[in-house]
């Protein structure tokens, strides 16, 4: 049994890192348990990685709220915790009357949602903002933007480990029990743990965990989105995110740029009862692929390099009708619990806001004292192939490691892969250095460096080959020795 913790959260996704990290500003015992090998292996490392403005959520809701809060508030959180986030707006383009009418609803919906800056815009400035795009008008959403969602959800997980949080990385939550003295008991195969608070913040699993906490009756569907990633090639023809018209529950299928150079193109929604399967067909891609070269014709097989997906974790009513997030106390069932249900997206965009307002909920329950030792700043690692050669020449003269090439297609060197390697969080799979690094994100997926990378994982942390996961649990590369 490990010591007890004042608050425990279940789930270490952006949201469970951005409650980690903000509780971390408060004299608290933290600990996060988290089910996978990594932080971003589920919901918050699968989706289009966009800041939203906050114009596209009914007006009163969590949703709009947290959302314009999280929109105004990335630029300073990027500084603070070095991660890239570009404020390159968005485009919603239309073509006929009823597209028009929809685009003025949302407008004055984001307006009254404190969603800064939009406008309609003509043909002429749609394609002075994005020359490739095919559409007759468009609202223009000046305050959306793009995020790395890896390295947000790491630099929040890493700045709350900094700041005293525990992470319990492969720890599965089976149970929750209340003990006659008010505590919780939390169990794991890895054995129990005790807490003052418990946070519920388990993405697509937290239907599950709320029945743990007794709180029955939420019901949450998967919706899940497939996407493709283009080749670096593409990225220079997409300035902004293009989106086309919204349906009242569905964004469509968009086009999206990456902060470091790519496109993707997704997601399709499709109802999933399995929270576990992230395959992408071929019929979908082909779909996906199809609906978006109406907005942007500028898509080819040939600048394919990957596919992925993500669910949504929707939380509906009896009639099916999607509901707004939840945060909740309930004190008569389960009292010291915050539960979140239903974060799907604006979720990356709200993390820090939904963290706010569930320590928000905490703080009219008990006083909580400042961490005097709280610092926000957290250092990612330098990328050497975006230095000046002055400054790339300084780097290796200090450490040669620097100077060796390891992935080719991204420029990743032996000096960033190593940092990767012994990361604060101790992650030991393969997409944890890809992750960190980009390598094996480029052109050749990995092709070239992949095994170099293995070997490293082997020597630096005294591991064997057969041990190394390449994400999930069992997902090892190797699995015996042929000579
Ligand atoms: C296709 C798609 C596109 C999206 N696009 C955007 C976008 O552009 N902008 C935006 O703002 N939002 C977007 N979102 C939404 C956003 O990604 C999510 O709202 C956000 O990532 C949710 O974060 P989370 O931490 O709640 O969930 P997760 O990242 O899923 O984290 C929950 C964690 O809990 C862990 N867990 C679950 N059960 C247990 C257990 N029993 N024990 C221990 N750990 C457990 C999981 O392993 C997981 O790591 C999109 C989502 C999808 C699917």
């Amino acid at each position: 049994m490990k010591q007890p913790y004042d608050v425990l959260i279940i789930g270490g996704g952006v949201v469970g890192s951005a409650i980690a990290r903000e509780m971390s500003r408060y004299r608290l015992k933290i600990g996060v348990l988290e089910k996978n090998l990594d932080v971003c292996y589920e919901t918050s490392g699968r989706n289009s990685g966009v800041v939203h403005g906050g114009f596209a959520y009914d007006r009163g809701s969590l949703k709009a709220r947290l959302c314009v809060e999280g929109n105004q508030m990335m630029d300073q959180l990027s500084k603070e915790l070095d991660f890239r986030f570009i404020r390159c707006g968005k485009v919603l383009v239309g073509n006929t009357e009823e597209d028009m009418e929809t685009l003025k609803r949302t407008l004055k919906q984001g307006e009254d949602n404190g969603s800064k800056g939009l406008v309609i815009i003509d043909e002429k400035e749609l394609h002075r903002l994005v020359p490739a795009v095919v559409g007759k008008f468009a609202m223009f959403s000046p305050n959306s933007g793009i995020v790395d969602p890896f390295n947000y959800t790491i630099a929040l997980a890493e700045n709350a480990h900094e700041n005293g949080v525990d992470y319990y990385l492969d720890h599965e939550v089976k149970g929750i029990s209340r003990q006659e003295n008010g505590t919780w008991r939390v169990e794991t195969e890895k054995g129990d743990f005790l807490t003052r608070w418990v946070v519920n913040s388990a993405g697509l699993g937290c239907g599950k965990i709320s029945e743990m906490l007794e709180i029955k009756g939420y019901h949450v569907i998967g919706s899940k989105g497939d996407y493709i990633i283009l080749d670096k090639r593409t990225g220079p023809l997409l300035p902004m995110p293009v989106y086309p018209v919204p349906s009242n529950t569905y964004m469509g299928i968009h086009v999206t740029n990456t902060t470091d150079g790519n496109v993707i193109i997704g997601p399709n929604a499709e109802t999933v009862t399995d929270f576990s399967y992230y395959g992408v067909p071929q019929r979908n891609m082909d779909y996906l692929a199809e609906s978006a070269s109406d907005l942007w014709p500028c898509i080819s097989k040939g600048d394919y390099i990957r596919n992925y997906s993500g669910i949504l974790p929707k939380w509906v009513d009896d009639e099916g009708v999607i509901q707004d997030f939840k945060i909740e106390i309930r004190d008569e069932i389960a009292p010291h619990a915050i539960n979140l249900v239903g974060i799907e997206s604006p979720g990356l965009t709200a993390a820090v806001p939904i963290a706010r307002y569930a320590i928000g909920l905490m703080k009219e329950r008990e006083t909580l004292e400042p961490n005097p030792n709280f610092n926000p700043v957290r250092k990612g690692i330098v990328r050497f192939a975006e230095q000046t050669k002055e400054e790339q020449a300084r780097l290796i003269g200090e450490n040669p490691d620097y100077g060796e090439v390891i992935c080719r297609c991204e420029k990743v060197t032996r000096a960033e892969i190593l940092q990767a390697i012994h990361n604060p969080l101790g992650v030991d799979t393969m997409a944890g250095i890809k992750y960190r690094t980009r390598s094996m994100m480029g052109r050749c997926q990995g092709g070239y460096c992949q095994m170099r990378i293995e070997q490293m994982i082997e020597e630096e942390l005294g591991k064997k080959a057969t041990e190394i996961c390449y994400a999930r649990q069992g997902s090892q590369i190797l699995f015996g020795e042929v000579r």
